[in-house]
């Protein structure tokens, strides 16, 4: 039974926690290259690439770093509508890198002709958005964007924040043309955090060549060399791998055609209850499938509401940043099935018909 319906970490599947209780091994053994080896089609078809995907033993946040470490030389746009634009901006300045935002309203989409235009007025090396904005419950159209920034400037490349949708929802790294799409093992992929995957096309790989500093950790022409062995430079989260490797299987095995309807129907069921109830803080068409924001009136007590559903092994999420006041975020991602929605939504349901009428 799920209990975790926040964004990240999710619940992870008993088999796939005690996947990690394998014997620890060498890192430069041969048992260890092997399940690199293994690792690596099954995540490429996850991830939707023919092109290399790097594991790093981080969260998703190290591979911000990475990408834009790896492909700014001189100028990024970083687009912002919730905090997770916010934080790739973080990244950049913390980096020293110069970046310019192209922000939106808080709870709405990018809309590719702004980014287009951006792109038109200055020369960037990269342009960073997220997917899936989990602070805000918005899905943003990044085949539309990647295309539109194709149009406008061929050379930028795409950097993604695909956090909290990679492996619940479709994204075609390959097909959209992305440069970079990363994420973490914590959210749809339900595992226990502590790893990050990144997608690198051979274009950033080159641009990488011709960025100094890129820093040594998470350094693209590094982790490229070892990767062609099956290695990694320094020591890989062993335990963790061992679990990605079960947990792969299982999303293999469900299929992410299915995989993907799932995580839809899943928040479908979610906008419907809420519309019933309350409202929405994304616009119809840009809805996200694993998080939803729900506005809610004031006088609801939001902290009353987790409390409650807390005695009940069950947890969502309050509002974030300065949505905190009005929003509390369900999240419906990774090993969630639909019914287990629906006796979240039920149990919501059971704390609001408790509360005096209004
Ligand atoms: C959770 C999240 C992050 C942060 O990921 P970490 O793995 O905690 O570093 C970044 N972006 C988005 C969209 C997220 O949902």
């Amino acid at each position: 039974m799920a209990h975790l319906f926040i964004p990240g970490p999710t619940d992870v599947a008993p088999e796939i926690l005690a996947a990690q209780t394998h014997r620890m091994i060498g890192h430069r053994s041969p048992a260890c290259t092997d399940l690199f080896a293994r690792i690596q089609p099954r995540l490429r078809r996850v991830l939707q690439t023919n092109h290399r995907v790097f594991i790093t033993a981080s969260s998703g946040s190290g591979l911000q770093e990475a990408a834009l470490r790896n492909t700014v030389r001189r100028r990024a746009l970083v687009c912002i509508g919730g905090a997770f634009g916010e934080r790739w901006f973080d990244v950049a300045q913390a980096n020293g890198l110069p970046a310019d935002r192209l922000d939106v309203d808080w709870g709405r989409p990018h809309d590719p002709q702004q980014v287009a235009d951006a792109l038109r007025r200055h020369a960037y090396d990269a342009v960073a958005l997220v997917h899936n904005e989990t602070s805000t419950g918005v899905e943003n159209p990044v085949a539309a964007i990647a295309e539109a920034v194709r149009q406008a400037s061929p050379e930028t490349l795409i950097l993604v924040d695909a956090v909290s949708s990679a492996g619940g929802v479709d994204i075609q790294t390959d097909n959209w043309g992305l440069d970079v799409l990363l994420t973490s093992s914590q959210k749809c992929f339900a595992l226990p955090p502590g790893l990050a995957f990144a997608a690198v096309s051979d274009r950033a790989l080159q641009q990488a060549t011709r960025v100094p500093h890129r820093g040594w950790y998470f350094d693209f022409l590094l982790l490229e060399r070892y990767q062609q062995q099956n290695n990694t430079p320094a020591t890989p989260a062993i335990s963790l791998l061992f679990a990605l490797d079960a947990q792969l299987d299982r999303i293999l095995i469900e299929g992410l055609p299915a995989r993907f309807a799932r995580h839809a129907r899943m928040a479908h069921l979610t906008e419907a209850w809420a519309l019933e109830r309350m409202a929405l803080l994304a616009p119809e068409g840009f809805r996200s499938k694993t998080v939803t924001a729900v506005v809610h009136d004031r006088r609801l007590d939001v902290a009353a509401l987790i409390a409650h559903l807390a005695s009940r092994d069950m947890a969502i999420a309050s509002g974030y940043g300065s949505l905190r006041e009005m929003t509390f975020r369900i999240g419906h991602m990774g090993e969630i099935q639909p019914a287990d929605v629906e006796l979240l939504l039920g149990a919501i349901d059971g704390y609001l018909a408790g509360q005096p009428a209004r």
